[in-house]
This record gives C-alpha cells, structure tokens and sequence, in this order.
C-alpha cells in the first residue's frame, strides 16, 4: 500500500475521514504525540491498527472523542472523578479509563470491561473526529517498542507502506503520551505517567495512587516493559558526574557515545531543564540521535521528583532491554 503524506487542509481533511470511514488507518497529530487512528467503533478496522503496529492483542488501545459529550457513545459509566478530571483537563492530554459500553468492540480494550477515553487538544485531531462521524481508536503511530513520533517523518519512518495516509500538522507540541487515569476503583490510580503530574489531579479529585508497574517508581527491573526504545541502546546516567564517567569509559573502548544531559559544554545535546520543554523535545532528540552514527545513547536523568515522573518514566522504558 503506499503511504500517502498530506498537509492538512479542508479537502485532506474530507479525504482522511473517507479513508477512518471505509475502515482504513490514518495517522495524524495530536499534542502529545501522532496518533494512528480508525473507526473505535469497527473491530476489523481497529484490527488492522495492531497489524500496522505489530502491537501485542494484550495492549489495549485509547478513544479519542473530539467532545465531552461524545464519552456516552463509548462509555457504560461516567464516574464522578471522571466528570471532574475530563472538566479541568480536557481538552487535553489526560486519558480516563471507565467501564466500557456495548458499543465499544474487544478488540479495543484487549477483551476487558473498561475504556480509555481522551478528548486531545489539538484542532486536527478534533476535526478528524468530527469528519469521520466516529470516535477514534489511536495508539502512537509507531512500530509497536519503537519511539513514538512526534512529527509526520517520524510516522512515516516507523510505518511506510503500512497505513493508507499521514495528515502532516506539524511537529507535536506535548511530546509525551498522555497520562493514564483508571477512575474505577475507589481512588483515581496513575497506570501511566505523563503532562498531567499528580499533584495537578490530587489538586482536582483528592489523593491518587500510582500504580507499581512504572519503572521510575517501581524501580524493578523485572517489571520494566520495554517501549519508546530506539534502535541505539541507551544508557542511563543518574547524575552528570555520572555521564561524564561513562562518556570517557566509552572513549576509551572506542564506543561512539552520545551525551543528552544538561550541560551545553559537555553534551552533545542539550536539554532544556523544564520538563515541560524535555519532554516536547525528548523523543526528536532521540530519533536524531538514532541514525547510526552512535553506539550507545547516554542520558542523563532528571531529578526524582513529581514534575519529572513522566519524562524519567519514558527514559526508564527507553533504556529497558526487554
Ligand atoms: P498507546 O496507545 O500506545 O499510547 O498506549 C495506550 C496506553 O493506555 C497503554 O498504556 C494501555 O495499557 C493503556 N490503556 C488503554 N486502554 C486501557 C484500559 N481499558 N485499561 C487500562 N489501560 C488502558
Ligand atoms: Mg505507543
């Protein structure tokens, strides 16, 4: 199939919502990274995502909804925490899990009773949706493990040939996948980390857990799934001392090591010390980096504190080996 890459505009637009209609896939942006979309409401559309990715049947995948209102096409439930999380952060880049509804096919939710929801904040996006008529399906449009896209090349990289058409808006302006939020137990629970800390939803919906399974939390090498990796090996660095250590060590084994930290003078790329700003950059950073000219990727880690959690989660995954 070949992959078609278009710039957005009225007549792209009416095109790519054809594509999610007749059960195709289109990537297209959002604020936190590209998404690869299809009908959320057609199993074998839904199915062809999974395909596209290699992604494991076990992994659910999240709606997108262009409105608030839309939640009741695919949600049984709306919990309260849900209603408050979805009025402060939505449009945004925080996704609800709650029971699913009947409309909602297994596939989407790896054969389990609840959804993830997220109303992105980004016009594209929402247009998209509301052209086709259907909520969307999306994961990240990448190669399942692989590091996820924050611009049209970087789709087109990861997925040629596999998807029918790339709505090209630019590069993303959030960089990191959305934060998580199962809101079905008795107290909100973190299952991923990212924009949206846990102190902004403590401050709307009271105390919140995070769940055991995020490596940066977690700290169990057991439990640290792979994911947004790329092909380069990367190395962890807990302070800049540290990746100054391993930069030398490499030196001397002939390793061609690049440095991402956050001094200027010693890094061979700077990051910038907001996390808001690391993230948007993190993955360009580290689809630059990979094109061969490295054997291994230092990086080192920001601070462990609330603020950095989704960042140092992302470097976590990026660093595991399986
Ligand atoms: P991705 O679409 O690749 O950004 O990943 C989607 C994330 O949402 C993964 O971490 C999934 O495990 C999580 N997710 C999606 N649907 C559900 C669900 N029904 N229950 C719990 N987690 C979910
Ligand atoms: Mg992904």
């Amino acid at each position: 199939m070949e992959t078609i890459v278009q710039t957005v505009d009225e007549e792209s637009l009416h095109q790519a919502a054809e594509v999610i209609r007749a059960g195709g896939l289109v990537a297209f942006p959002t604020e936190t990274v590209y998404g690869l979309g299809a009908n959320a409401l057609d199993a074998a559309a839904v199915a062809h995502i999974f395909a596209a990715k290699g992604r494991p049947a076990t992994n659910p995948v999240i709606v997108h909804v262009a409105d608030r209102g839309d939640v009741t096409q695919v949600a049984a439930q709306w919990p309260e925490a849900a209603a408050r999380l979805a009025e402060r952060f939505w449009p945004g880049p925080l996704t609800v899990v709650v029971p699913k509804s009947a409309a909602v096919p297994d596939i989407v939710t790896a054969a389990g009773p609840t959804v993830a929801i997220r109303c992105p904040d980004h016009a594209v996006a929402r247009a998209l949706i509301r052209a086709a008529g259907v909520p969307l399906a999306a994961p990240s449009a990448n190669r399942s493990t692989e590091l996820s896209p924050t611009r049209a090349e970087h789709v087109l990289k990861s997925l040629n040939g596999r998807i029918a058409m790339i709505l090209d808006g630019g590069p993303c302006s959030g960089g990191i996948e959305s934060t998580v939020v199962d809101v079905t137990g008795d107290r909100p629970r973190i299952l991923r980390p990212g924009l949206i800390t846990a102190p902004m939803l403590e401050a709307v919906c009271g105390a919140v857990d995070v769940a055991g399974t995020t490596p940066g939390v977690a700290r169990s090498p057991g439990l640290m799934a792979k994911h947004y990796s790329p092909q380069t090996p990367v190395v962890l660095a807990p302070t800049a001392a540290e990746a100054k250590r391993l930069y030398q060590h490499f030196q001397h084994a002939s390793t061609r090591a690049a440095v991402v930290g956050f001094d200027p003078r010693f890094a061979t790329r700077a990051m910038p010390n907001d996390p808001r700003l690391y993230a948007r950059d993190l993955y360009a950073t580290l689809h630059e980096l990979d094109d061969g000219r490295f054997d291994c990727i230092i990086v080192e880690l920001p601070p462990d504190t609330p603020a950095w959690a989704a960042v140092r989660d992302r470097l976590f995954r990026a660093a595991a080996k399986n």
